[in-house]
């Protein structure tokens, strides 16, 4: 507290990220990173930019990586937005659309910045409880609302909602925002991306952190029709009219063109996802399915805490969050071969 702070300030509760450690040799798998890293030709990329020199601004509209996406998607680049880092492209689109007089529906366990982004904004909302099995059910939106938001697949969960499910959410509430977070979705799930032609409430957030190993430079996106588009421009022009760097311009459009390394790593990270599950429920866990690129579980018989604990003992650091209906699971993060058989040995050791 400072008497200094706008009344605002005083009452934010803000994000707290996953552990950053600064200890070398951890198997770290706490936050969803990529362990493959970028394509070898997002880092030519990069090093051709700084030869060029970096004196200059970037390109304020990010044009050719607007192209680069589109095409990905079978778009049109005015139906592209990009930020830095999508947790910026969220943060515009809760200012854009959410600040309505219906309050926003989430999942109640959901990536824990919605609530912060409501709180900065001053958004009314809602936490919808997912079913038993920390499914998402449709009929539970149901409701008049001021927008709808969920990762899909859901974080940290790792569940995954059918596109077709997503169409009927869209067809059910013609008048308010549906944003679905992708930022998991190349693990295993199909974009709604290729939905956007057809509803014009629809915003579709992606990242390049996870799946695209670029966590490091913070690029996000998203794709709508351009109306929605245009909403999170006028506010991005507002507030920063350069958010992308040259250096992450480049690194992300080199990333696009390269789509062998990029298909051929999440491959990777789908088939340890599998080895690393079973293991798991070899040893008594119960995992929930997932379509991302880490792994919800829970031990029947040893507390959350202690495993944790236990784990980081023996260098191995995972994820864990003390909120209710979830503090008895770990949310781990598929790491490479060797550094999953790392946890295993430890679990094992541990049980
Ligand atoms: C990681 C993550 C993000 C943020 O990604 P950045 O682009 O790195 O800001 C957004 N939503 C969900 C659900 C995530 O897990």
């Amino acid at each position: 507290m400072s008497r200094y702070w706008s009344p605002v300030v005083n009452q934010l509760s803000p994000y707290v990220p996953g552990e950053q450690p600064k200890i070398d040799n951890l198997v770290k798998l706490n936050t969803n990173e990529n362990p493959y890293g970028p394509s070898p030709k997002v880092i030519e990329a990069i090093n051709r930019v700084t030869d060029e020199g970096l004196r200059l601004y970037p390109d304020p509209t990010a044009s050719r990586l607007r192209q680069a996406v589109a095409a990905n998607h079978n778009l049109q680049p005015e139906q592209v937005f990009i930020g830095n880092g999508s947790d910026e492209v969220l943060a515009h689109a809760f200012f854009a659309f959410f600040q309505q007089s219906n309050p926003l529906l989430f999942p109640d366990i959901t990536y824990s910045f919605y609530p912060v982004y409501c709180g900065l904004y001053n958004i009314e909302y809602r936490a919808v409880p997912l079913a038993e099995d920390y499914s998402l059910r449709l009929d539970d939106y149901d409701t008049p609302n001021g927008g709808i938001i969920f990762p899909n697949p859901n974080a940290p969960t790792g569940r995954l909602l059918p596109l077709s499910e997503i169409e009927t959410l869209l067809i059910r509430n013609t008048d308010s925002v549906v944003v679905v977070d992708e930022a998991y979705i190349d693990f295993g799930g199909e974009s709604a991306a290729r939905l956007v032609n057809d509803y014009p409430n629809l915003l579709v957030v992606q990242t390049l952190s996870k799946s695209r190993a670029l966590a490091g430079l913070r690029i996000g996106l998203a794709m709508g029709q351009e109306a929605l588009i245009e909403g999170l421009i006028r506010v991005k022009d507002s507030f920063n009219s350069y958010p992308i760097d040259r250096l992450a311009l480049a690194a992300a459009i080199a990333s696009y063109k390269d789509d062998d390394y990029f298909k051929k790593t999440c491959q990777r990270v789908i088939d340890d996802r599998a080895q690393v599950t079973g293991e798991l429920e070899a040893m008594g866990f119960q995992v929930l399915p997932s379509s991302a690129n880490f792994v919800f579980a829970r031990h029947p018989d040893k507390d959350a805490g202690t495993i944790v604990a236990g784990l980081r003992e023996s260098g191995v650091i995972v994820r864990h969050f003390k909120q209710a209906r979830i503090d008895q699971f770990l949310r781990i993060t598929v790491g490479t071969p060797a550094q999953n058989q790392s946890l295993i040995e430890a679990l094992k050791s541990l049980l």
